[in-house]
């Protein structure tokens, strides 16, 4: 199902061809907050500025935003700097109050974008309005979920629609707060080439070191915008304190990232372009050719093994086998990583395969 989608120029935000700026505090926590660090955030690269005022949090007793007093700080922030605003909104009631304080943009946060019921009555109480609404992914990597919330909201009738991508929770223990696994984005842009893909290095980071270098990354992957939180004293904000970053250091960050073009403009380079393409393609071939032919044979084995009555994973030869591909991995300048992930992929079809043949 194709989405009907209002581009991101059309919008009615002027962003003279930077990428969106949604800046401001993870959370709304004083009138003074607000309006210091909005105004300090002035500056060509933000357009719109952010505070959450109903914080989700993963244990009970900490502070869970200021509620609606934020949504009128928001209104102020808007009339003496003429930002636009948005506010993450979780259930039907906070799209009541949002739309009551006039806010523009709302936003759906990863802990409620996984839960269908909960999408659906927002989209419900958002009906037919002409708002902007944008979908952090869900926390768990499901793409199918957050594009299920989008599909929800565009059935609404909502069409400034955009999705924000802030990371995945993963149990094993990474230099991210939530490991960015770009191929998921990767993959919304490829089915939904019509959606705006906004990144959020805050989330995904949680921590201020690598907001730039995830922030590249995005704009290298041609992603639409950034949503960045920052506070006027980041130490002493209630909640991501870690992840939020002065005014100062958004301007300077945004400044230093260098714009993607969509294409090569240069005809020699457009050719070259194409020629590495080719080679490419050709090597692409090669590699389904010689899949196909590993497949054959392990097959094969599986036909031996059936004969012989024995299981199909041999533990100690998938050992031998990591080991050796790794170290000539490495001796071809292959990482680590990449050189398992495709052996563990190429060994867990061959032990599908061969699960059938047993069978
Ligand atoms: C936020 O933007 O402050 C927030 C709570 O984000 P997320 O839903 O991505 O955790
Ligand atoms: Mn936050």
């Amino acid at each position: 199902m194709s989405l009907d989608i209002t581009p991101i120029d059309k919008w009615g935000i002027e962003t003279n061809g930077v990428p969106l700026g949604i800046m401001g505090p993870c959370s709304a926590e004083s009138e003074e907050q607000m309006l210091t660090t909005a105004k300090q955030l002035l500056h060509k690269n933000v357009h719109v500025f952010r505070a959450g005022v109903w914080k989700p949090r993963t244990r009970p007793n900490s502070f869970e935003g200021v509620g609606e007093i934020g949504l009128k700080w928001l209104s102020e922030v808007k009339a003496k700097t003429g930002l636009l605003v948005a506010t993450e909104v979780a259930s039907a009631e906070h799209v009541r109050l949002a739309l009551k304080y006039d806010i523009d943009v709302m936003w759906i946060g990863a802990r409620t974008s996984v839960n269908p019921f909960a999408v659906q009555e927002i989209a419900d109480a958002l009906y037919g309005r002409d708002i902007i609404v944008l979908v952090k992914n869900p926390i768990n990597p499901d793409l199918e979920l957050w594009i299920g919330a989008l599909e929800r909201l565009n059935q609404a009738g909502i069409k400034k629609l955009g999705a924000i991508h802030r990371g995945f929770s993963t149990y094993e223990k990474s230099k991210f707060r939530n490991a960015p696994k770009w191929q998921i984005p990767i993959e919304l842009k490829r089915r939904h080439p019509e959606l705006p893909v906004i990144c959020d290095p805050s989330h995904i980071g949680g921590s201020r070191d690598l907001i730039y270098d995830i922030s590249q990354i995005s704009l290298n992957l041609e992603m639409d915008g950034l949503m960045i939180e920052s506070h006027f004293d980041p130490d002493i904000a209630l909640s991501d304190a870690k992840q939020q970053i002065t005014p100062e250091t958004v301007k300077k960050i945004t400044e230093e990232l260098h714009l993607r073009n969509h294409q090569l403009k240069d005809s020699g380079q457009l050719k070259e372009l194409k020629n590495l393409r080719n080679q490419i393609d050709e090597l692409d071939q090669q590699l389904i050719s010689v899949f196909s032919q590993r497949m054959d044979i392990v097959a094969d084995i599986g036909l031996l093994k059936k004969e012989g009555n024995v299981a199909v994973l041999q533990a100690d030869r998938w050992d031998e086998i990591v080991n050796d591909r790794v170290s000539s991995g490495i001796d071809n300048g292959l990482s680590i990583t990449f050189t398992k992930k495709i052996f563990e992929a190429i060994h867990q079809e061959s032990i599908n395969k061969q699960n059938k043949i047993i069978e």
